[in-house]
């Protein structure tokens, strides 16, 4: 059986992934949202497992040290991590799975074999990054100034990415990334190749 493939899509805050990914996932079938763990504080619009998982620092620090995550980091003063058991269990049952995660995230799955397909999601411009930050209101002075200054490096690591795609309008941002889903389920695989064969000449 064809496993699932790991999707992660990575860049600065403020680039403009999630709402790329939220209409990239009500449009194709068959992948799903990997829901993070994460220490920060959940925002008014957000909802406990399905956005993230919200907990404590104290929880996270425990989930650290017993190998829970596949990857974890501290972005922006705060624990993100993702399930390495929810990972592996979607991905054996044949499921694609996304990966909204910071560059630091990226770079740690792509140390781990996973054939992960990696996108960098970048802002047009710093200017344009600081207007979407400062004009969605979520974050305060102080949290926009440090994701701000974290997107200086986190820039610098878009040549490791497999894709990169710059977030100048939503809907063409939608069409690339469904278009790279759909072209890199259509790589052929050798665990697909007896069962093509049985399908289209029975043996
Ligand atoms: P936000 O607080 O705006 O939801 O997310 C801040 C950053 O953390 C974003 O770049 C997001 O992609 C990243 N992030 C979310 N979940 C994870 C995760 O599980 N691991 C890592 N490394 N980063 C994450």
């Amino acid at each position: 059986m064809r496993k699932g493939k790991l999707f992660v899509i990575s860049g600065p805050s403020g680039a403009g992934k999630t709402s790329i990914l939220y209409k990239v996932l009500n449009n194709i079938p068959g992948i799903e949202f990997s829901v993070s763990c994460t220490t920060r504080e959940k925002r008014k619009n957000e909802i406990n497992g399905k956005d993230y998982f919200f907990i404590s620092k104290e929880n996270f620090e425990k989930k650290i040290k017993s190998n829970y995550f596949l990857e974890w980091a501290e972005v922006h003063e705060h624990y993100y991590g993702t399930s390495k058991e929810f990972v592996n269990m979607k991905i054996n049952e044949g499921i694609d799975l996304i990966l909204d995660i910071d560059v630091q995230g990226g770079l740690n799955v792509m140390k781990q074999n996973l054939d992960a397909v990696t996108i960098f999601i970048s802002p047009p411009s710093y200017e344009e990054l600081k207007e979407r930050l400062v004009s969605r209101k979520t974050e305060c002075d102080k949290d926009i100034e440090i994701r701000l200054k974290n997107a200086r490096w986190e820039m610098k690591e878009f040549t490791k990415f497999k894709y990169f795609l710059t977030n100048q309008s939503l809907n063409d941002s939608i069409k690339k990334l469904e278009s790279i889903i759909i072209a890199e389920r259509l790589i052929l695989e050798k665990s697909q190749y007896d069962d093509i064969l049985k399908k289209i000449i029975g043996g």
